[in-house]
């Protein structure tokens, strides 16, 4: 199974994403992460990126195509993947579906997680007052000012990405400001539906 969680940041991506992969068993792609640990591990590309992450822009559409192929080749993800947080960009969209045609595959599924903008933001200091809490690092990004960025290129370059998919047939919504259980529930229904179309 090849999906897309798509949704702005807080959206509830991450959880579900998790979610999915205790229960199917493939891995959780998630673009955010990998460029963390590459920032972490002070690599060329997390030198490149760090700054640009930090102030809530986007990376470029080439180093993060990169990562994404480089990647969905690995073994452990020939049974499929999750991908959270990538394709952001129409161009990565594009992308994608060169990367998977190389591969003779295609993805089953687009799931947006559908949330209301106002709650965003309480969402992301929820996470920050968690995280703080159990001793965890906060996220360089999860501010007040960055997060607005994120969600401002959210609005401009991600959003569009909605009509790509309609377009191609392969999206479906689900309502994210359902709770968790509720949301995990509508897109098992989803994924159950694509694997057997
Ligand atoms: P995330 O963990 O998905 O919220 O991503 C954190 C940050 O990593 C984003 O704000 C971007 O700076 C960068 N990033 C992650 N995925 C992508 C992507 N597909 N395209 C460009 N930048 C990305």
């Amino acid at each position: 199974m090849r999906l897309i969680l798509l949704g702005p940041p807080g959206a509830g991506k991450g959880t579900q994403a998790q979610r999915l992969v205790e229960k199917h068993g493939i891995p959780q792609l998630s673009t955010g992460d990998m460029l963390r640990a590459a920032v972490k591990a002070g690599t060329e590309v997390g030198k490149r990126a760090k700054a640009i992450m930090d102030a809530g822009g986007l990376v470029s559409d080439e180093i993060v195509n990169q990562i994404v192929s480089d990647r969905v080749g690995e073994p452990d993800a020939a049974r499929g993947f999750i991908l959270d947080g990538f394709p952001r960009t129409v161009p990565q969209a594009e992308a994608l579906t060169r990367i998977l045609a190389g591969k003779g595959q295609e993805l089953d599924a687009v799931i947006e997680l559908k949330v209301d903008e106002n709650a965003l933001l309480k969402r992301m200091e929820k996470r920050v007052a968690d995280t703080k809490a159990a001793g965890g690092q906060v996220r360089a990004d999860d501010n007040p000012e960055s997060f607005k960025k994120r969600l401002d290129e959210y609005r401009e370059k991600t959003a569009p990405l909605s009509k790509y998919y309609a377009g191609t047939g392969q999206l479906k919504t689900v309502d994210g400001m359902a709770d968790m259980d509720t949301v995990t529930a509508e897109i098992e229904k989803l994924v159950a539906a694509a694997v057997n179309a």
